[in-house]
């Protein structure tokens, strides 16, 4: 399969990109607006909606942080959404079949 953010050729059952890093098995976050474990800043609230509207994470930041700054809507926001989201569930029941142990 190919990665959705640099295009090049990955595993097929990779949850991670090789070269870019970006997260390809996330499925259920973004299926949810959750906030992610990984790649938060403070809490995970920017790159919960990246994931979900599937937009680039600094994109959401530097939006978030004007409106911040131009409105205060971003202030009143944050908190409120760090609140509402929930935190992304810890991904226990990965697929089967993962070439780790069994020859
Ligand atoms: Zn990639």
């Amino acid at each position: 399969m190919y990665c959705n953010y640099c295009g090049k050729v990955i595993q097929d059952d990779a949850n991670l990109c090789a070269y870019c890093g970006k997260r390809i098995g996330a499925v259920i976050a973004r299926k949810r607006l959750v906030r992610p474990r990984a790649g938060r800043k403070i809490a995970g609230v920017c790159a919960g909606f990246a994931e979900y509207f599937d937009l680039d994470v600094t994109l959401v930041r530097l939006v978030w942080l004007i409106a911040s700054l131009v409105t205060g809507i971003g202030l009143l926001t944050y908190p409120i959404a760090w609140i509402v989201m929930p935190e992304e569930p810890l991904r226990l029941a990965e697929p089967a079949g993962q070439p780790v142990t069994n020859p």
